[in-house]
């Protein structure tokens, strides 16, 4: 890797503030490395070259004249499910392979604003649906570690692209995991906003009582300047909250300074430590907990009696809201258009879907369609609701006790590509300690351990609900003392 690629989030801020570096510059280079690395592991669905050099002219320009701010000039990568306008938003799927974006999502507008050069689209599960990125019409993403691996899902673009040096910055999508769960698995830090942090209009729905937008970044700062960049009310999305939003990146690098964690507790649950966890990141995560306690943090055994039903109620909920918002993609309103002849509309609806879906949004949508069908919505979607509030009451019964709560993101490390593909259930499990989170609405933080496994290893904290300053402040403070954790992939 040259010089550039191995440079943290600060010190590009920094060239680029004391003028050593340019955003055309930066952007020009991260393009060429995007352009190369992409050959080895397909992170990317398309460039956006030509508005790429436009706004890091404009960032530029804005730099000359003395702007100073978190992410001028910094370029990004954005999940394929983010609408950008005038570019591609394909979700993946040969569904929207030629859909060009008529406007920008809310995240998209803002980044903007900043001063933030659009990069690429980053390569994702179909509809965000996946936990290994092995379901995109586009083909699998390779992890940067090891190019026979999966780099996790449904946001491993995002993530490959970070991992391996394409940008310093990406955004992903979390509906159960899929920011948390790949950024472990290639070793970044990413983040799952409490719901309604930040604005979804603009991004393709999925499970629309899940969503969420955050950053997928090189390390806490970067995620926390991103994070404050994106966030706030949103008059295009009424779930979108009207809570003030903190300075992000200054409360971040002031927990990265604290001399010590006394009077934090950390809850760590046993039901975590169980059958089916690797023990290596087993071992990983204790040795994290042990950290934390000798920088004075209390370390406190807690419950989450009812977590341990997160499978079962997430792919109810999820594969419910799914059937609904796929509803749109008929090929007629918009979406892939067979050609072959028929005799009547609905087989051409029947037609259109059959083609353009692949097979895992096909077995979530007929899967939601029976849960919510008539007869079977109050054993099924009405039941999960429910079981979803018993487990809203654990983690506001545990944050009484917590500030936080620490365990690993994922029950193994990189698998291995086709490794799980037959089996959906196995495929599901790799997302069974982050579905609790979305199902609850509150925040969590993937960060890398620093262990000495050849593969990444991902700690995972979540917090209260609205109380990410802490879970990036405590990653933050974890980092500045472990500089290893932020290694690159080098492949
Ligand atoms: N892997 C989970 C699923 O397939 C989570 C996906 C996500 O968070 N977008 O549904």
């Amino acid at each position: 890797m040259s010089e550039l690629f191995k440079k943290s989030f600060l010190e590009i801020r920094k060239d680029l503030d004391e003028g050593a570096l340019t955003s055309e510059s930066l952007s020009e280079s991260l393009l060429g490395r995007a352009q190369d690395e992409n050959k080895k592991n397909n992170a990317l669905i398309s460039f956006c070259e030509d508005s790429l050099m436009k706004e890091a002219q404009l960032a530029d320009e804005r730099l000359k004249s003395g702007e100073r701010s978190a992410l001028l000039g910094v370029p990004i990568v954005l999940k394929d499910i983010i609408s950008c306008k005038g570019h591609r938003l394909t979700a993946a799927s040969k569904m929207l392979e030629n859909f060009v974006a008529p406007y920008d999502a809310t995240v998209t507008t803002k980044l903007k604003q900043a001063g933030v050069p659009i990069l690429a689209k980053a390569n994702c599960d179909e509809f965000a649906m996946g936990s290994s990125n092995e379901n995109s019409f586009f083909g699998a993403v390779k992890n940067p570690w090891d190019l026979e691996r999966v780099p996790g899902g449904s946001s491993g673009g995002s993530a490959a692209a970070v991992a391996s040096g394409m940008s310093p910055i990406s955004l992903g999508t979390d509906t159960g995991g899929s920011i948390r769960q790949p950024a472990a698995l290639t070793g970044i830090t990413g983040l799952k906003p409490t719901y309604g942090r930040v604005s979804r209009y603009g991004v393709v729905a999925f499970a629309s009582s899940l969503d969420q937008v955050g950053p997928m970044c090189s390390d806490a700062f970067s995620s926390a300047a991103v994070l404050e960049c994106i966030s706030g009310h949103d008059l295009h999305d009424a779930t979108s909250s009207q809570a003030k939003v903190p300075s992000f990146l200054r409360s971040t690098i002031a927990w990265s300074e604290r001399k010590d964690l006394k009077g934090l507790r950390i809850g760590l649950p046993k039901q975590f430590f169980v059958e089916g966890l690797d023990p290596v990141v087993a071992q990983e995560i204790n040795k994290v907990a042990d950290f934390y306690k000798s920088e004075g943090a209390e370390i406190v055994d807690i419950e989450l009696p009812h977590v341990k039903h997160s499978m079962a109620t997430y792919y109810i909920i999820c594969s419910s809201e799914a059937s609904s918002n796929l509803a749109r993609y008929d090929g007629v309103h918009y979406g892939h258009r067979s050609e072959r002849k028929t005799s009547n509309l609905d087989e051409l609806y029947s037609r259109n879907r059959a083609e353009g879906f692949g097979d895992e949004v096909t077995l979530r949508i007929l899967l939601g369609t029976f849960s919510l069908s008539s007869g079977y919505y109050d054993a099924y979607y009405h039941k999960a609701s429910q079981v979803r509030e018993l487990m809203r009451q654990d983690y506001k019964n545990a944050f009484s006790k917590v500030d936080c709560i620490l365990g690993p993101t994922s029950p193994s490390t990189a698998f291995k590509l086709g490794e799980k593909g037959k089996d959906p259930v196995q495929m599901y499990l790799s997302d069974i300690y982050t579905l609790a989170t979305n199902l609850a609405g509150i925040p969590a933080i993937s960060f890398n351990s620093d262990s000495d496994s050849k593969l990444p290893i991902g700690v995972h904290l979540q917090g209260s609900w609205w109380g990410e300053e802490k879970l990036l402040g405590l990653a933050a403070y974890y980092q500045k003392r472990h500089p290893n954790s932020l290694r690159k992939a080098d492949s």
